[in-house]
């Protein structure tokens, strides 16, 4: 704790009140899926230094924890005391305070809701410098709770005191595979309904090729497969009924492909399986891409542009599910990677991602990129989902591209709600605007 007191002290003495736009620097790799130019992206404010665990009680199960710590960092820190954050997003790079604010998923959201449900309290950098520890039921009550979908343009968060779960050394995964949407619906519908399950989750290629995996923590395991160098991690799901993994690897099991975006071939097979370890994470393989895309627009080669990327999570209320999978399945072809999908009940309605409290919602996860259609505007696959999920009630999460109206964003994602927090806390904009990072900037 002293570390960060003196950490907060020095960053209050440089900040200064100004009104230039203010992003965040940071040493790892963002997970946001849009690219502002570098000249839109706001002077940085040099965050790095607030990455460390602070202090755990095991006996509360909380931990207190800098806002821009890796989930890897955390479950490093917690797990030797059989304890982990309630949601671990999959990918090791995603920090605590970007996943609060950015609304984090995972398989087990249909028990704990989303990564700011487990959130207790925040320490927030304000746009004038000073920094507000916002909890429930404090004068900051309206920010604690304004927090989630606010991509950090109410303030950055510095320490959060997080909730933690029990949790066993492995994790035992058994897959059913199913023949028809509403039986893979209705296996995890009932899959969340059971105690005997901690994680839950479906993977679908087609309408005849859908599977729900349901996980649970284990003390010890018959044999542990290793997601890191031998097998990739879902074709492995696919293949075997029963896999065991240790609880580390569960947590990031989509880390190692990047979820599947790695390709398959023998230069990435030897990468697989000799790369020093620090290579076999997400956040190099992203860091890769962009810089191997940079350089090939630079040589004027070929840089992907007949593809595009299609990297989204839509949410749903549950009764859409059959008809939004549906959709989707008829209208893009992911040449044979999977959709992801999980079941998600939040305990309380966030005002910026006003979904309903304690109703069964579909997330449903894509993250590849696709063939472009041909005749069709860019981000085609994008639009024609986003559309049907807003039709439908739905809505989705704004890590990646969006296309809306100003209106339509404001009625989507609760505009009042939005104008009143900026008022009171950034009059000035000095932190950005919600609309402006989520949709003009890509
Ligand atoms: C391919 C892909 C896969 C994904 N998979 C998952 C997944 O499996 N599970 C999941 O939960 N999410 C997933 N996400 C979404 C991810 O959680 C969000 O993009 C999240 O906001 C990323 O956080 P970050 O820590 O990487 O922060 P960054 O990407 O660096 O920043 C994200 C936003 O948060 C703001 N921010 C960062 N730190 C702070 C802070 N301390 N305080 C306030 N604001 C801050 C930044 O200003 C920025 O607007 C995925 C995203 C992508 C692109």
């Amino acid at each position: 704790m002293q570390g960060f007191v003196e950490r907060k002290a020095k960053l209050i003495a440089d900040a200064k009140a100004n009104d230039e736009p203010v992003g965040i620097a940071k040493h790892t790799s963002s997970n946001l899926f849009r690219y502002a130019p570098a000249d839109r992206r706001g002077t940085g404010l040099d965050l790095s230094d607030f990455h460390h665990c602070l202090s755990l009680d095991a006996q509360a199960r909380t931990l207190d924890v800098e806002g821009l710590t890796t989930f890897e960092q955390i479950v490093d820190y917690t797990l030797p005391y059989g304890l982990v954050p309630r949601i671990t997003p999959e990918l090791k790079h995603i920090t605590i305070g970007g996943a609060t604010v950015g609304i984090g998923i995972e398989s087990n959201c249909f028990r704990y809701g989303f990564v700011h449900d487990g959130l207790i309290e925040a320490e927030v950098l304000m746009p004038d410098g000073r920094v507000v520890l916002a909890s429930a039921n404090n004068e900051y009550a309206d920010l604690f709770y304004g927090l989630p979908n606010s991509y950090g343009t109410l303030g950055y968060i510095l320490r959060a005191r997080i909730h933690l779960m029990p949790a066993q050394p492995y994790v035992h995964l058994a897959t059913r595979r199913f023949h028809d949407v509403d039986a893979f619906l209705d296996a995890m519908r009932a899959a969340t309904e059971s105690d005997e399950i901690d994680f839950v989750e479906g993977l679908f290629l087609d309408k005849d090729r859908l599977y729900v995996t349901c996980s649970r923590f284990c003390a010890s395991v018959p044999r542990v497969d290793d997601i890191v160098r031998e097998h990739v991690f879902y074709k492995l799901l696919l293949a075997r009924p029963d896999v065991y993994l240790t609880t580390k690897d569960y947590l990031f099991r989509y880390d190692p492909e990047w979820f599947w975006n790695l390709p398959e071939s023998w230069p990435y097979d030897l990468f697989r399986r000799y790369a020093p370890a620090r290579f076999r994470n997400s956040g190099f393989y992203k860091r890769y891409t962009t810089r191997k895309n940079a350089l090939r627009r630079r040589l004027g080669l070929r840089d992907g542009s007949d593809e595009e990327p299609l990297i989204q999570d839509w949410e749903l209320p549950w009764d859409e599910a059959a008809a939004f999978t549906r959709f989707a399945l008829r209208e893009v072809d992911l040449s044979g990677r999977p959709w992801i999908a999980t079941p998600i009940r939040t305990p309380r309605s966030p005002p910026l991602y006003p979904v309903r409290e304690n109703t069964l919602y579909y997330n449903l996860g894509c993250y590849c990129y696709v063939r472009k259609p041909g005749n069709k505007p860019p981000y085609w696959y994008t639009r024609i989902l986003d559309d049907e999920c807003f039709a439908r009630g739905g809505l989705k999460m704004l890590y990646s591209s969006t296309f809306l109206s100003r209106e339509k964003f404001d009625r989507i994602y609760n505009g009042p709600a939005y104008a009143a927090l900026k008022a009171r806390y950034d009059p000035n904009g000095v932190f950005g605007d919600l609309y402006s990072k989520a949709v003009l900037e890509p």
